[in-house]
């Protein structure tokens, strides 16, 4: 007898660790942006993977790529050379800056081999500045260096020598450097965090402040990289380059691999027997990468990514003037944040029971990380069902409750004068503002002046 959803379910709860939220969803195939349910049910996928299956679920090159290698040699240790780790790491050294890899397993341990690279160089000096609502992964140092303490409460002591500061904020940066301190590590669009943009003053103002301070700039790409923004990796919006970048999620198209790239002088500071891991860089990983990079090149996914992300965009822009709900529509190419001014949970669970998948982080951003081979038809399917659920979510809530969008500075003394609560003025407002600059209404300690992010924003 076949297995339904309640009993797959039960299985879990009876014999799988209880540490995810999960809904009552059970996926047995998926190609492309659709995933089919246990039923057999189809659903359009506009979160592949958490950002994993970048090109869509068991994305053809990678499927023959795995099947082949899968023939000839899964695992090579890493005492021994294999071709394609070298080849897929001059691919990756080929399109971002001169420097070497070493290849990990997920995002997080990308993440630790980073911390444990930066005190090596630091050669004493072992502080790393990490933002405020950054999100690094779960292994003990990538937590530590998270920038959320929600994530750390219960596993305390934390690894020590991680210092938080507020994103986008250069002074706060510059206040907290000691002697101790070796690297800075951020995000370029901090993804869990609520799709927030860096600016473009702080990354080349945070790329001049390392080059003086002698400090490593590590850019964080698990989220970001391999196309997701529309160019291979977030930082070349700025026209700078980190001294060191993380890769996982995309890299492998749906295969578990992560990455370090680190420039020359910085990467051979790790000498052999300083650092390893078993799996890392194994020859079914590396053909995955490689499968990658020949998709999103002959396939042109770049293009396509910014020519969509527009579309998208004004699609959701033409959403925003209708329904006061949305307060505002950030990111870049295909991560997209919906910033909300109501809880975004219950529209994830309304959009799966139409049958689109999509993610809510921070409670009011909605999260969309589409595939890069999605189809136009697929967009506006998607969206259409989207739009719908938003549209019945905003007609429910009563009139004069919504707070108005707009200029935060007026959005915010408004919302004083109609009394909302604390928590609103946090997770409604934070998202926009730089404490950096000061008081300029005198109701709310954060500066009502929103610089504009390097991406697109609808405020
Ligand atoms: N860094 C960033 C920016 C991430 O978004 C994530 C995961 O979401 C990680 C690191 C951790 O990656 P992993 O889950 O593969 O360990």
């Amino acid at each position: 007898m076949s297995q339904t959803t309640q009993d797959v379910i039960k299985q879990y709860d009876r014999y799988v660790m209880n540490t995810y939220v999960r809904s009552p969803l059970v996926i047995t195939k998926g190609k492309g942006s659709r995933v089919w349910d246990i039923d057999g049910r189809e659903y359009l996928d506009l979160f592949p993977g958490w950002g994993v299956s970048g090109l869509g679920h068991n994305h053809p090159w990678v499927t023959t790529a795995i099947r082949g290698q899968a023939g000839r040699m899964f695992h090579v240790p890493n005492n021994y050379y294999h071709p394609l780790q070298a080849k897929a790491a001059k691919q990756l050294v080929d399109v971002s800056f001169d420097g070497k890899v070493f290849f990990t397993n997920s995002g997080a341990e990308a993440v630790d081999t980073a911390v444990k690279l930066s005190r090596r160089w630091g050669n004493g000096r072992y502080e790393i500045i990490v933002m405020e609502q950054s999100f690094h992964g779960r292994t003990m140092a990538a937590l530590s260096a998270t920038g959320q303490s929600k994530y750390q409460q219960g596993f305390e002591p934390l690894l020590p020598g991680f210092v938080r500061v507020p994103f986008n904020d250069l002074r706060a940066i510059e206040a907290a450097l000691t002697p101790k301190t070796c690297a800075v590590l951020v995000e370029p669009i901090q993804g869990e965090g609520g799709v927030r943009v860096a600016e473009a003053s702080f990354l080349s103002g945070l790329r001049q402040l390392c080059d003086t301070r002698k400090l490593l700039l590590i850019a964080d790409e698990v989220q970001t990289g391999m196309g997701r923004t529309g160019k291979w990796f977030g930082y070349q919006h700025y026209n700078i380059e980190p001294d060191v970048m993380l890769l996982a999620k995309t890299l492998g198209g749906g295969f578990p691999i992560g990455a370090v790239i680190a420039k020359r002088a910085v990467a051979d500071v790790l000498t052999p027997g300083t650092h390893a891991t078993t799996y890392g860089g194994s020859p079914l990983g590396c053909a995955c990468i490689l499968a990658v990079f020949e998709a999103v090149e002959k396939q042109r996914l770049l293009e396509r990514v910014n020519t969509f992300s527009a579309y998208i965009v004004q699609r959701l822009l033409e959403l925003k003037q209708r329904l006061p709900i949305i307060r505002e529509i950030r990111g870049r190419g295909f991560m997209i944040g919906i910033e909300l001014t109501i809880d975004g949970r219950p529209i994830v669970e309304a959009c799966r029971a139409k049958q689109l998948l999509i993610n809510c982080t921070q409670e009011r951003v909605l999260r969309l990380l589409p595939a890069m081979t999605i189809t136009r038809a697929q967009l506006d399917r998607a969206l259409t069902i989207l739009e719908a659920v938003l549209a019945e979510s905003s007609a429910s809530v009563p009139p004069g409750s919504t707070p108005p969008s707009g200029h935060p500075h007026a959005s915010l003394c408004e919302a004083k004068r109609w009394g909302w609560t604390k928590r609103w003025y946090l997770s409604g407002w934070e998202g926009g503002m730089s404490p950096a600059s000061g008081r300029d209404c005198g109701c709310h300690p954060l500066s009502c002046f929103r610089k504009k992010a390097g991406g697109w924003g609808s405020t």
